[in-house]
């Protein structure tokens, strides 16, 4: 045991960049692509939206990035100096991990568990609450699933002295009680969704006053109510360019971290919701691949119960359940579905990133689907292993890689992977507890569900 400690330690176990080295850039990968993306349509006319369209919901900030033909877009100060309240991440060696699968393959986790929401999800949050407050918006709507995002955006809120609404899908709200608790020491308010404070929930409580809710109809409601008063805007956690373009911090660093070892990933794997932090982590790697410098695999991991990747239709659809936002052409299950209850409540969403979409249809990234049995018994195995509880939402990212870690054992190879540890689960501890009392099963195959949920899709 001494001598294999003695090994063990031999190493490092955490890149680590000086503050000094975090980018000052965020990287937009449109302009390096084959192609650019379809644009959004407007869900009246079906034409092209404009910049003037989105002015209602988003500060003209937010926008001129969301359309930015601009490959890098400097990170104004304000952002940089609360992102070093918790950046640059580690990048962790998961050396115990490798140990006991006993594989050649190095395993590499960005881990963005360190920041006070405990996700990735406040590398955008804070840039988003930034540019609403230098156009003088005094309160931001969202939805929030799982938590991280309402309470990452109740955390920038507070950064910047904005009041902070949010919607949590219901059956999470139920689920999760101190993340609600979380997003009022912040000073937010939370209300569960579907609510009777909007057109859009009343109608959903109206046909069913027990609906677990869905990420959906929360974000109809937190459009809605953004919609009524001049100084509110809305904030969206995922999908959209903006927030995927505040991700590449993630990549940015990740590159700077790997060229301190001398190594570089053959596979990098990562969990897909919305996209947000896989193409956050991706993108930098992909311009590398790109340009012909490195050749990695880059896949999404996506939940069985939630396939939009793998099981869903590459179609322009709305955002949400009521059918408020533009229409965006992505892989989607249908707005109307709602996925069975996985405990990775950030991957519960109908549609894919526009952008994830994208690059997945130009054959430049893979998906695959695991169910979230498999997930937990990783989750598991990293945490007493690595230490660190993983959200539900990275249990799929680590599967994943466990699967490569195991292949390169079989292929005799030194592979090196590379996924995003996109957050802690210390507010999930409910659905570990479930997992190791047997309680936590795998959900049917959801393909008559999304079957029906594809009827909702409008014929354009
Ligand atoms: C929100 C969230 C996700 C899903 O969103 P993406 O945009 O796909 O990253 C995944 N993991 C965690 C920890 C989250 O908070």
């Amino acid at each position: 045991m001494g001598d294999e400690m003695a090994n063990l330690s031999g190493d490092n176990s955490k890149i680590l960049l000086d503050e000094s080295e975090m980018p000052t850039q965020w990287y937009n990968i449109i302009p390096d692509l084959p192609e650019p993306p379809p644009p959004p349509l407007h869900p009246g006319t079906h034409e092209p939206i404009g910049p003037d369209d989105l002015a209602p919901l988003f500060p003209m900030g937010l926008i001129m990035q969301e359309v930015s033909t601009d490959s890098y877009i400097d990170i104004p100060g304000e952002v940089l100096d609360i992102y070093r309240l918790w950046r640059p991440s580690p990048l962790i060696r998961a050396r115990r991990l490798e140990k006991a699968l006993d594989t050649p393959a190095h395993i590499y986790l960005k881990y963005e568990g360190v920041s006070p929401a405990g996700s990735h999800k406040p590398n955008t949050s804070v840039p988003q609450a930034y540019y609403n407050q230098v156009e003088g918006v005094k309160k931001l709507t969202t939805e929030t699933g799982a938590g991280q995002w309402g309470s990452a955006l109740a955390f920038a809120c507070a950064q910047f002295d904005m009041e902070c609404e949010v919607w949590q899908v219901a059956a999470s709200f139920e689920q999760k009680p101190y993340r609600k608790a979380m997003m009022e020491v912040w000073g937010a308010t939370v209300h569960p969704s579907p609510s009777d404070l909007t057109e859009a929930g009343r109608a959903i409580l109206a046909q069913d006053p027990n609906s677990p809710g869905s990420l959906g109809i929360a974000i109809s409601e937190a459009v809605e109510m953004a919609l009524q008063a001049d100084t509110t805007r809305y904030a969206l956690g995922s999908v959209l360019n903006h927030v995927l373009l505040h991700q590449t911090i993630i990549g940015e660093e990740a590159l700077l971290q790997f060229a301190k070892v001398d190594e570089m990933p053959d596979v990098l794997v990562g969990c897909t919701g919305g996209g947000s932090n896989f193409g956050g982590l991706s993108f930098p790697f992909l311009r590398e691949k790109l340009a012909g410098n490195i050749d990695p695999t880059i896949r999404c991991v996506e939940p069985a119960a939630c396939p939009s990747l793998t099981q869903g239709e590459y179609r322009y659809d709305f955002g949400d359940t009521a059918g408020m936002t533009p229409l965006m052409k992505m892989h989607t299950l249908g707005h109307s579905f709602i996925p069975d209850p996985i405990h990775a409540g950030g991957l519960r969403y109908h549609g894919m990133s526009p952008l994830v979409s994208h690059i997945y249809e130009l054959g430049l990234v893979e998906a695959e689907a695991i169910g979230q049995t498999e997930c937990f018994a990783s989750g598991l195995q990293f945490a007493r292993t690595e230490g660190i509880v993983p959200a539900p939402e990275p249990t799929h990212a680590i599967a994943a890689a466990i699967r490569e870690a195991n292949a390169a054992k079989e292929a005799g190879e030194e592979r090196v992977i590379l996924t995003a540890l996109c957050g802690h689960g210390h507010l999930d501890l409910k659905a570990y507890e479930g997992y190791i009392a047997g309680q936590i099963s795998d959900y049917d195959h959801p393909a008559d569900k999304i079957a029906a949920a594809m009827e909702s899709v409008p014929v354009l």
